[in-house]
C-alpha cells in the first residue's frame, strides 16, 4: 500500500476547497494501491482555510495565526493511519508545509521556494517510508512503485 496526498487522489481538501487531481495517483487508489490521507483535515483543520507556510521551524496562515499544533496532530494521525496500513512509499503534494519534500515555501507567502520538507513528509521520512512527489511521478517509476 501506498500512502498519497488526498488533493493528489481528486479530494477537495486543499486550502481553497480544491483539489491537484494527478492521474497516476488516481489510477493506483482505484487498483487498490495507494490510501489517501490529508493531515491538515486530520489535524482539525477547516476546509476551505488560509493557505500556509512554514516559518522559522512554525507552521503560520496568512493571518498571522501560529497553527503548528494542529500541522503537528494531524501529522501524527496520519502517520499512524499509514503505519497501520504497512505503507512503505509515499507520493506526496509538492512544496505543502504539510506535504512537500525537498523544497517548501519560505513563509513569506511571496511564492518563495526553500529547502525543506513539511510536517507529515518529515514523520514518514523518520519512520522510513520512501518518499516522492507528484512532480517525480514518471510512469515508469508508477510501473516500477506498483
Ligand atoms: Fe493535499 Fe497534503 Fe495539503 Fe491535504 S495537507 S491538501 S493532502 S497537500
Amino acid at each position: 500500500m501506498i500512502i498519497v496526498s488526498a488533493c493528489l487522489a481528486g479530494i477537495n481538501c486543499r486550502y481553497d476547497g480544491k483539489n491537484n487531481k494527478t492521474a497516476g495517483v488516481c489510477r493506483l487508489v482505484s487498483l487498490g494501491k495507494a490510501l489517501p490521507i490529508c493531515p491538515e483535515q486530520l489535524g482539525g483543520l477547516p476546509t476551505p482555510r488560509a493557505p500556509s507556510e512554514i516559518s522559522n521551524g512554525r507552521v503560520v496562515d496568512k493571518n498571522g495565526n501560529d497553527i503548528t499544533h494542529a500541522f503537528q496532530r494531524g501529522a501524527k494521525q496520519a502517520l499512524k493511519i499509514s503505519l497501520m496500513a504497512g505503507c512503505k512509499k509515499a507520493i506526496l503534494k509538492s512544496r505543502s508545509p504539510s506535504c512537500g519534500f525537498g523544497m517548501v515555501y519560505d513563509g513569506s507567502f511571496q511564492k518563495k521556494l526553500v529547502p525543506g520538507k513539511g510536517v507529515f513528509a518529515a514523520l514518514l521520512e523518520n519512520a522510513g517510508v520512501y518518499i516522492i512527489t507528484e512532480e517525480n511521478l514518471k510512469e515508469g517509476f508508477l510501473n516500477e512503485i506498483i
